[in-house]
């Protein structure tokens, strides 16, 4: 694997070793602390004679994703040892499990919006974000796209929202919590890291500020009409400062926001055809009537219909926000 002992893991397991050396000086004798250290010095040896991310059995390359969230990894998913493949089982249970308990409550009911979404991962863990947070008389909503899949994506996407949900609470203008969360994002992940986002900001006169962070464009329905919401901005944390703007737009009662990630769009089907833009915008005008639960449950419909069994490879969330 050529290009995987590049400068972050090897920085990183500097790190890590400068660390485990500092705790083994106050308990020289831990012996889960000396055999870190030498799973460190073998992992930075494998760096150095060209071997670090091969697996020790197979000698093909361990799943990125997986060195990623343990930069100590040393075989394959195909040659992990039964007790390790249970581990990785329970470890996947428990972090589907925390994902869930992130999410924000089904069918939330405030300062006049209805709202309901959809949130599947691919697998046992998502990389997709989403979240909607009442705070002092303002309804967020967040709606994103970790790149990637899998374990290291959903590690990104539960760092987003803790950014978010502290980021909010200091109440700047929207474009700035957007710019602010981004360089956050930037500072502290992998430089191929990035992730794309709907930020919006709703209040209970209808008024929306929306900020797209290079995501799919949300769909604004208005009774009959529906009309897209631009992209205004870079994907998050694609360059450290980066600006963005923002769509202000003015909702009505009965009007809905509907936000999707790739996972609907992009969803192929066995021909290898896309879901595509075209047949989303003729299901949601041909449901745009109905409540939002009924709405985002026509769409999957539709998507299940069109993948006729087909595997869903891409983590999936759909979200639609009406005005009361
Ligand atoms: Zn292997």
């Amino acid at each position: 694997m050529a290009d995987a002992p590049g400068l972050p893991i090897r920085d990183q397991l500097i790190d890590r070793r400068s660390k485990l050396k500092t705790i083994l000086t106050t308990s020289p004798n831990d012996p889960l602390l000396l055999r870190l250290l030498r799973e460190v010095d073998a992992a930075l040896t494998r760096i150095n004679d060209g071997t670090y991310g091969l697996c020790k059995t197979c000698e093909e390359c361990i799943e990125p994703e997986r060195l990623i969230a343990d930069p100590l990894a040393q075989y394959c998913l195909d040659h992990l040892t039964p007790d390790e493949q249970r581990a990785l089982e329970q470890d996947l249970e428990r972090a589907s499990s925390i994902q869930a308990a992130l999410l924000p409550p089904q069918n939330l009911e405030v300062m006049g919006w209805k709202t309901h979404y959809y949130y599947k991962g691919a697998g046992p863990v998502s990389g997709d974000y989403c979240d909607l947070l009442e705070y002092n008389n303002d309804l967020y909503i967040m709606v994103g796209d970790v790149s990637g899949k899998g374990i290291a994506a959903s590690m990104l996407m539960t760092h987003l929202y803790a950014t978010f949900r502290s980021l909010v609470t200091l109440e700047l203008p929207l474009e700035e919590l957007v710019g602010r969360a981004s360089r956050m994002f930037c500072q502290s992940t992998l430089p191929t890291h990035f992730a794309t986002l709907i930020c919006g900001k709703a209040d209970n006169t209808g008024k929306v500020k929306i900020c797209n962070a290079g995501h799919h464009p949300p769909l604004l329905i208005r009774r009959s009409k529906i009309e897209t919401v631009k992209a205004t901005g870079l994907p998050l944390g694609m360059f450290c400062e980066e600006r963005f703007t923002l769509s202000e737009e003015k909702l009505d009662s009965g009007d809905t926001l509907f936000l999707y990630t790739d996972g609907l769009v992009e969803a192929q089907n066995t021909s290898g055809h896309e879901y595509g833009k075209e047949q989303l915008l003729e299901i949601v005008s041909e449901n745009c009537s109905l409540p939002p639960e009924k709405l985002v449950s026509a769409c999957i419909e539709s998507l299940n219909t069109f993948l006729a069994g087909a595997p869903r490879t891409d983590d999936l969330t759909i979200m639609a926000i009406r005005k009361l």
